[in-house]
């Protein structure tokens, strides 16, 4: 059993961490040079493998001197005097060669012996004419009318391939050409280098694997799927074992089982200092020489163990998604590459301009996903992380951007290098930044029906606003209360910007259906009731929302039980009363019935779209506008509890 929290909960500090760099170095200085594993595969089950060794051609390709037209074998000195005016005539031999048929007859003075394209030259011959360039000339002969060259249109054995010859190098990666040149010298079986076998162990109480239901405090296992695919984008074997309670009895005989039948272990969870942190202790007892680097200074990532035991990589990443797979590119992938004996990859680079203020930690190499978007010069990447506990930023993200250690901030404007995740950038059709609402899908769904790429950032309101204003967006979705005038987003315009309603979402209270305190009452009463009942546990909304000015309107002053709870979305106070961690707050209409929550409704929220005038005219803008007024999307918009305007 993991030890129980106490006030003496220990935390042993990161005392050395070393830089990306030195950690690597130590890594690799560790495990190579090593000697490759081969084995023998047959040639269908080698595509993705490297060669162990040289192939050496055993024959001649072609095998014979062959045919490269239809036509007629001939002897090229019996055509020297052919021209327009003076046809020479020559008599057809008994035969026709066509392919896979030995000749049998020689070419004799003044013969030919009509031959199919691939078709073995026959003896005495030793150029081909064209069928297209004779013409018969009674039952058994033809006429020829221009001069050969000696070899004309003949492809001599051992032309392409000379038996003897290298074909190909150990080392090369096997891919469809290399199949067919092996193919065609008749090899079946090659040595190849055996795929690293790599055991993935995730670790954690909290891990459910997907597909099974999500219980309490639960979370699914990102990190088993995502690793066990990047291993085997890497040219790895990768075996997922599952995820595993953080108990360090049981994890040590599966990590030891694990590392027996396997060239690599990687675990990921359970590799900071704390006290539930078992992982490491385990690995620190595997074997020699252990522990390499236990804290690097990556950001994402400062907690990657690395580690060594008898010869075979062990490594533990991080418990954060994001982080797991930083680490797993920067510092795993080169391991794992050269243990596959695979060449580097050579990721494609842009550059691209950061439109805002990056700050970065001192000491640590930072790295920041960015979406590429299309500014009036060049291209622009946003930062699209939410802190490395996010995965979504990873399916928003074109790449990544590098903070140098030294470095306490990129300044907005830097012109930066942009490490792509696919080898081409894909700018989007349609680029929105703001506030981001489930409706907005309803809207560009069409778009992205007749095949435009939609990028939606989402940055918060104001943030839209920004964006829009810098011309790094078409549109910028807001919702923005003007508490001086009491309406809504048009107050916040500026030159430049223009304003396309969208639609409504009522706001409201939640409540876990059949609390009597809110149940069948109107939003003052409820309130109220909330107020009178001190056991009664709010959750609030942050500062700048639109929803917060709506409750600290209804709470009047008051400062109940739970307003110091302020998270960011509405999906998380819904979240907040289903789980019971509070017993009402404020969000909107769809997601409160998403979530099967009571509602009682307030106010209605004006979620619109500042369009920049100048990107107006872009079609995927016009497809945007024509969605938006169109009768299917209004009807799909009311279905999910939206007002479309
Ligand atoms: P740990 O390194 O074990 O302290 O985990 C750090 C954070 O990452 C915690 O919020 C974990 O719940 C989360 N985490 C750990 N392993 C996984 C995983 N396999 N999939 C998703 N999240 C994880
Ligand atoms: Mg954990």
């Amino acid at each position: 059993m993991k030890p129980p929290i106490s006030a003496s909960v220990s935390q042993e500090q990161f005392l050395t961490i070393l830089s990306r760099e030195e950690a690597l170095a130590r890594f690799e200085a560790a495990l190579f040079p090593r000697d490759l594993v081969a084995e023998d595969r047959a040639l269908a089950d080698a595509l993705g493998l490297v060669l162990a060794k040289d192939v050496v051609a055993a024959v001649d390709v072609p095998p014979f001197d062959r045919s490269n037209v239809d036509g007629f074998a001939v002897r090229s000195a019996d055509l020297a005097t052919a021209g327009e005016s003076a046809p020479v005539s020559v008599v057809l031999n008994s035969e026709t060669i066509a392919c896979g048929t030995p000749p049998l007859i020689t070419v004799n003075q003044g013969t030919a012996t009509p031959i199919a394209t691939g078709g073995p030259i026959p003896r005495g011959a030793d150029a081909v004419v064209m069928v297209e360039h004779t013409q018969p000339a009674g039952h058994d002969a033809i006429e020829i009318r221009r001069a050969v060259a000696p070899g004309q249109f003949v492809s001599y054995a051992g032309s392409d391939i000379a038996r003897g010859e290298v074909v190909l190098r150990e080392g090369t990666l096997i891919g469809s050409r290399e199949t067919g040149m092996l193919a065609a010298c008749g090899v079946a079986r090659i040595s190849v280098v055996r795929k690293p076998r790599v055991a993935i162990v995730s670790t954690g109480d909290e891990l459910i694997q997907p597909g099974q239901p999500l219980r309490p405090a639960g979370i699914f296992d990102t990190n088993g799927a995502i690793v066990a695919a990047a291993v085997a984008e890497n040219g790895g074997d990768a075996h997922f074992l599952g995820a595993f309670p953080d108990d360090e009895e049981k994890l040590e005989g599966v990590m030891r089982e694990a590392l027996a039948s396997s060239d690599m272990l990687i675990l990921s969870g359970g590799t900071s200092k704390g006290e539930g942190d078992v992982s490491h202790r385990i690995v620190a007892r595997l074997g020699q020489p252990g522990i390499i680097a236990h804290g690097v200074a990556l950001k994402p990532g400062k907690p990657l163990c690395l580690a060594v035991c008898e010869g075979k990589p062990v490594v533990i990443l991080p418990g954060f998604p994001t982080s797991a797979m930083f680490t797993f590119h920067d510092m795993i992938v080169p391991v794992l590459r050269r243990l596959a004996s695979l060449p580097q990859r050579s990721d494609a680079r842009v550059t691209a301009k950061v439109p805002v203020r990056i700050a970065s930690e001192l000491g640590r190499t930072e790295f920041v996903m960015v979406s590429l978007v299309e500014g009036d010069d060049g291209l622009i990447a946003y930062p699209t992380g939410k802190g490395s506990g996010a995965i979504t930023s990873f399916s928003q993200a074109d790449g990544f951007l590098k903070i140098d250690a030294l470095a306490e901030q990129m300044p907005a404007g830097t012109a930066t290098d942009v490490t792509l995740f696919t080898p081409h950038v894909r700018v989007p059709d349609l680029v929105i930044v703001g506030s981001h609402c489930t409706g907005l899908d309803l809207v560009t769904e069409p778009l992205v029906r007749r095949g435009m790429s939609v990028r939606s950032i989402s940055v918060g309101s104001l943030g839209g606003l920004s964006a829009a204003r810098r011309g790094e967006c078409d549109l910028a979705p807001i919702h923005l209360l003007d508490e001086k005038t009491n309406t809504y987003n048009a107050p916040f315009l500026v030159d430049g910007l223009e304003l396309v309603p969208g639609y409504r979402r009522m706001q409201g209270i939640v409540f876990r259906s059949g609390d009597r305190r809110f149940e069948g009452r109107s939003a003052d009463e409820a309130v109220q009731a909330a107020l009178n009942d001190p056991s009664c546990l709010m959750v609030n909304r942050n500062q700048g929302a639109g929803t917060r000015i709506l409750i600290d309107r209804l709470l009047g002053g008051a400062r109940p039980d739970g307003y110091w709870n302020q998270p960011r979305s509405h999906n998380a106070v819904a979240a907040a009363v289903a789980q019971n961690r509070a017993d009402w707050g404020m969000t909107i209409a769809p997601v409160a019935s998403a979530a099967g929550l009571g509602f009682i409704p307030v106010a209605e929220e004006h979620y619109d779209f500042a369009l920049v005038t100048s990107r107006k005219e872009r079609p995927a803008v016009h497809a945007f506008l024509d969605a938006l007024a169109s009768a299917d999307v209004r009807k799909s918009l009311e279905q999910a509890g939206f007002q479309p305007a």
